[in-house]
């Protein structure tokens, strides 16, 4: 990807799951990366490969709070967020603060350099969507007082705020809103069906399906999700811009999947539909094919067998 090259890149929430294969793909092309991350949700592990690179640099700092300043800064990514349900019903307060707080702070250190600024937003932003699939220009159907609302009218917020940024302080922005995204790191117990599913199969517990098990989602692996982050942040899109993989699957699906896949004995039991569960969720990325040239390209049976491959490792320790 051309014009990354020497570019001092902040990437907050670095040291999280899409962060740390984020950062490890902006050293690939040549930038200069701080990773700004408190560990709440992530951790320095997931970026242990990369600290001995010399173009690396991982700060802890909360950013809600304010993020740290590394002087003449081009590109902001901002990540930092609690994304697991498990985790932001566990910490709704700090959830909120940071998709607030965190995302002034950080769009105020983009401001002061002139930096271009690319906001990690969220399907979530539609809720649980009356329109399917989900175009951009869908308005969303959100419950704003109920469990998840912090979650999701927090990153309605920040693309609030990032959008007024632009317009009024002339900050040269993007949003992406990222659909469901699994592969290795992700923490094995954040609670996210990808990670739950594959452990129950490899442990010989039965996969714990939400409900009937009819709700979709369409799940992306890790390097497509962020390979469009990367042609956003060098592009001059302002989006809201769907990342996502375009192929449903039913979550009952998913766990006859994966249990094919890991030849696990595990059983399926069926467990309460947590409240405002979206029903369905699929994006339409003919905005993202068109403007970046973007299209996912990892197969979910491919995807399944190497996360999978990766979790059997982490277990085995
Ligand atoms: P994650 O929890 O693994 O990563 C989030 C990172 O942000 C963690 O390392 C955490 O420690 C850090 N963080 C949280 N609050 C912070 C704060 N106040 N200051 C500094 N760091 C803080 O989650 P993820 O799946 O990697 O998600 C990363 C981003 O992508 C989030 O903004 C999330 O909303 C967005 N996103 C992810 C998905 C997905 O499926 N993974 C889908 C849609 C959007
Ligand atoms: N889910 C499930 N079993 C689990 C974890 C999740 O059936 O052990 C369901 C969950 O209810 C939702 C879907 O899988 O319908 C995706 O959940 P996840 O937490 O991964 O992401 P969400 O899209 O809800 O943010």
């Amino acid at each position: 990807m051309s014009g990354l090259a020497g570019r001092r890149t902040v990437v907050t929430g670095g040291a999280g799951f899409v962060g740390s294969w984020l950062c490890e793909r902006l050293l690939c092309e040549g930038a200069v990366v701080w990773c700004v991350d408190d560990f709440s949700t992530g951790s320095p592990d997931k970026v242990a490969h990369l600290s001995a690179h010399p173009n690396f640099t991982l700060v802890e700092s909360d950013v809600s709070r304010g993020v740290p300043d590394p002087g003449n800064v081009d590109l902001v990514m901002h990540l930092a967020c609690a994304a697991s349900p498990v985790h932001y019903l566990r910490m709704p307060l700090e959830t909120l603060r940071v998709a607030s707080d965190g995302t002034v702070n950080a769009l105020e250190l983009a401001e002061r350099y002139g930096a271009r600024f690319v906001l990690a937003s969220t399907s979530e932003v539609y809720g649980d969507p009356l329109e399917h699939p989900q175009r951009e220009s869908y308005w969303g159907h959100v419950n704003p007082i109920g469990p998840r609302s912090v979650y999701d009218e927090g990153k309605r917020f920040a693309e609030a705020t990032t959008a007024a940024y632009q317009r009024t302080r002339g900050v040269d922005v993007a949003i992406a809103r990222i659909f469901n995204t699994y592969g290795p790191r992700m923490s094995l117990d954040d609670g996210r069906v990808v990670p739950a599913f594959l452990k129950q199969a490899l442990t010989g517990e039965p996969l714990t399906v939400a409900g009937d098990g009819s709700q979709t989602r369409s799940l992306c692996w890790v390097e497509d999700t962020v390979d469009g982050l990367v042609r956003l942040a060098c592009s001059t899109e302002r989006g809201p811009i769907n990342l996502g993989n375009d192929e449903e699957t039913t979550m009952l699906d998913l766990a006859r999947t994966v249990v094919e896949l890991t030849g696990s004995r595990s059983t399926i039991s069926h467990v309460e539909l947590p409240e405002d569960d979206p029903r369905v969720r699929r994006p339409d990325i003919s905005l993202a094919r068109q403007a970046l040239g973007w299209v996912p390209t990892m197969s979910a049976e491919e995807g399944l067998k190497r996360t999978a491959r990766w979790m059997e490792e982490t277990l085995a320790g």
